[in-house]
């Protein structure tokens, strides 16, 4: 957005032809651009503008068949022109819908003005930001207190990394004004698998990710993966780890009364019944690529198998495993806070997605 003239011009940048219309609305003043459907590149789907007569840009899916920009104005603007222009090869331009907005007397501005349709509710408010647009993420660092989780050769215990990289996990989600974050523990203390679950969903999380390093004998096996919860392990070494994490409450010493552990197969109808596994999936497919850009991934990257801090039925829940403590080549890199900046902002990345089309 720009300006132009004696106006404002926006210019919408898209991969492929759509259709569109433009009409105002008042209470408060408002261009709406309604376009055949369309998929979000940008994460946040409100612009702050606050120049040239614009305030906010607001962007989103209005109906199943209508992708709506709204431009909420601080003065009345008008749609001057608008163009559309066609990919060009050469010049690498991408299709472009060039509006030219033009100022005008409040009275002219209303006598545009369409008959308003109930408000819609799909698409972000007005500023400020509501608390509900702040999506919270639980963050759960595995282990702790007695339990270490895995130990490398030489004496790196997951419990430390782990909470190392979800406090720089959470300043990276918070920076961006769009999640804020509830930690299952800040600190290395005990907190119990069926725990973490219940604070994941008495906190109102709307995703839990909880985050390992793994160990296994074989010191060559390395790379990040991500888990969902499943009833059958879909392979051994799956079901291992979920064997391995699943202990951590014996290992640091904590009574699990069995009527807070629901049988799996109970809780994966619940789930389904919600949606919540299909989004835990969907989320889990967003991790496996975004990780794959900046560390190593164990082959077939997302696997399930009966975890028992993924049992929230109505929180999506992953688990992700940065890497593995066995191999030196993951365990230095774990070391490194430039390596785990980028997984930080490989899993904001996905994140993001993840919420563009919330599950
Ligand atoms: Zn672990």
């Amino acid at each position: 957005m720009d300006r132009y003239g004696d106006g404002t011009r926006l210019v919408v940048e898209l991969t492929g032809a759509v259709d569109f219309q433009v009409f105002a609305l008042a209470g408060p003043e408002r261009l709406v651009i309604d376009l055949s459907p369309v998929r979000w590149v940008l994460p946040d789907r409100t612009l702050t503008i606050g120049r040239d007569g614009v305030a906010q840009i607001r962007f989103g899916q209005f109906r199943p068949d209508t992708s709506r920009i709204v431009i909420d104005l601080d003065l009345p603007l008008i749609l001057g022109s608008a163009q559309w222009l066609e990919a060009d090869a050469v010049s690498r331009n991408p299709y472009r819908l060039i509006l030219d907005l033009a100022p005008v007397p409040a009275s002219a501005f209303l006598a545009t003005v369409r008959v308003q349709p109930p408000d819609p509710a799909p698409l972000p408010r007005l500023r400020p930001l509501p608390p509900s647009l702040v999506r919270l993420i639980a963050l759960d660092p595995g282990h702790g207190g007695r339990d270490p989780g895995a130990v490398s050769s030489g004496g790196v215990q997951e419990k430390v990394i782990v909470l190392t990289f979800a406090r720089e996990l959470r300043d990276v989600l918070q920076e961006t004004g769009r999640y804020s974050v509830a930690m299952t523990r800040d600190s290395d203390r005990k907190v119990g698998l069926w725990q973490r679950v219940a604070f994941a969903r008495n906190s109102g999380a709307d995703v839990l990710l909880s985050i390992h390093v793994d160990r296994v004998h074989d010191r060559r096996v390395h790379g990040a993966s991500v888990y969902t919860l499943s009833e059958e392990a879909s392979d051994a070494e799956t079901a291992e780890l979920a064997r391995f994490e699943n202990k951590a409450d014996i290992a640091a010493g904590i009574e699990v009364p069995e009527q807070l552990d629901p049988d799996v197969a109970a809780v994966l109808a619940s789930m389904e019944q919600q949606g919540t596994m299909n989004c835990s999936v969907v989320l889990a497919g967003l991790l496996v690529p975004a990780l794959g850009d900046v560390a190593p991934l164990v082959n077939r990257s997302h696997r399930m198998a009966e975890f028992r801090v993924l049992k929230a039925p109505d929180v999506p829940s992953v688990l992700i495993e940065l890497g593995f403590l066995s191999n030196e080549q993951d365990a230095e890199r774990l070391k490194s806070v430039n390596h785990r900046r980028a997984l930080a902002v490989a899993i904001l990345k996905a994140v993001d997605e993840y919420f563009l089309e919330p599950c």
